[in-house]
């Protein structure tokens, strides 16, 4: 006979407890169910259990109530169905390629892409029997060229996240659905606000939740996000063998931060365009890469697929400055910091030596590069950081 709780001992009794979440409580926000352990009501329960089916609760790792709300409301955001969360963007990138492609398989990726998934490309070429091979972004339909019977992914990003080329995602896609390849694009700076992928023709997008959906500079996580079914089971399946979860305590902070991103990304639109507009005016700078300003390869892409921008853009300075001015430019700033990411609050800027980054094609400036991220302080004091940093260019 099963022992009356009261006679357990007290170290079984703190296990235990009789306690009873308060009924009936209800709030706007979303519990954090932080658990590894998920425990069934019997053994019939557990043994019917199936890997596919995302409502049912196996293990931890794979999802909690608090990781599959947020999984869903991403997935609604971009227009998608499914969502799988990892730990971080680039743990989503090495999810799409250890779920789509094997040895012997060909990628093509775009040479403008996000570096680390560059670094990943010809890690799988170099030790994992793959081709890699790097297609210049601009090249439309053309990409038909490249096709080779064993070529399996594409890769997209839309624009480049440091050197700004918009791509004619559509011109690509229909290349690649004509020959049953899979696209995965990188959406990370549209934060899938400003760009809907599956309307474009794309399979799978990658959202760096790091960058706004996080907006507060704390929080790694990434998600990948698809339309079609069989193509959500595959990347699962492979989350799942890799052991890619995320804790429910980064997914609150996301999950608080979500209902803000629009009108986030919306101020940081209006001041970095603004910002953009005016360093255009500016003797020092010799392009100003934004998407939104003809300079940008592409533009004509991103005004007729885009509605906003966001914060990210580049500039090209003057070949007649050095990389050592150009780094003291960047480090006599007082409001923008030096340093990796994006997203949050606070304004960034880093400077890039393109030409040796690129294998495709020639990159077709001589001056260095700088990206800048504006952030949420106020747009004029941004402007006059950005002027006495300039000024002491000499
Ligand atoms: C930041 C970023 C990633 C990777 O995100 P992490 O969470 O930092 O790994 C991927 N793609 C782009 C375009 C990014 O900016």
């Amino acid at each position: 006979m099963t022992q009356p709780p009261s006679k357990r001992h007290l170290q079984t009794r703190i296990v235990h407890p009789e306690d009873q979440l308060t009924p009936g409580f209800e709030s706007f926000s979303v519990p954090v169910t932080r658990a590894s352990t998920v425990v069934f009501p019997d053994l019939a329960t557990m043994r019917a259990l199936d890997w596919r089916n995302d409502a049912q609760w196996r293990y931890g790792l794979h999802a909690t109530p608090t990781s599959l709300l947020l999984a869903q409301r991403l997935a609604a955001l971009e227009g998608g169905q499914h969502a799988l969360l990892q730990p971080s963007g680039l743990a989503s990138i090495s999810n799409v390629y250890f779920g789509l492609v094997k040895a012997g398989d060909d990628v093509l990726i775009p040479d403008n892409v996000y570096s680390p998934n560059r670094d990943h490309g010809d890690w799988l070429a170099q030790d994992f029997g793959l081709s890699v091979r790097y297609y210049d972004p601009m090249i439309g339909a053309d990409i038909a060229g490249l096709i080779q019977p064993n070529t399996r992914l594409i890769w997209l990003e839309a624009p480049g996240s440091v050197t700004m080329e918009v791509p004619d995602v559509e011109a690509i896609t229909a290349v690649a659905r004509a020959h049953n390849i899979i696209t995965a694009i990188d959406n990370t700076w549209s934060a899938g606000l400003a760009f809907r992928p599956f309307e474009h023709g794309v399979d799978i997008s990658v959202q760096a939740l790091t960058k706004y959906q996080s907006g507060g500079s704390d929080v790694l996580m990434g998600a990948t996000i698809t339309a079609d079914h069989a193509l959500h089971l595959k990347l699962k399946m492979a989350r799942m063998h890799m052991g890619l979860g995320v804790s429910s305590d980064d997914c609150s902070l996301v999950l608080r931060s979500l209902p803000s991103m629009k009108l986030r990304f919306e101020q940081h639109d209006r001041s970095a365009l603004a910002i953009a507009k005016w360093l255009k005016t500016r003797p020092e700078i010799a392009a100003v890469l934004h998407p939104a300003l003809p300079d940008c390869p592409g533009h004509a892409f991103f005004k007729r697929d885009f509605t906003g921008a966001g914060g990210l853009f580049s500039v090209v300075f003057e070949g007649r400055y050095s990389a050592a001015q150009i780094d003291r430019f960047c480090e006599s700033l007082a409001l923008f910091a030096l340093g990796w990411s994006w997203g949050g609050a606070d304004s960034l800027a880093m400077p890039y030596d393109i030409a040796g980054m690129r294998t495709a094609g020639q990159w077709p400036h001589r001056g260095t590069l700088v990206r800048f991220y504006i952030g949420l302080e106020d747009e004029a004091d941004l402007r006059a950081d950005i002027e006495q940093s300039l000024a002491a260019l000499g």
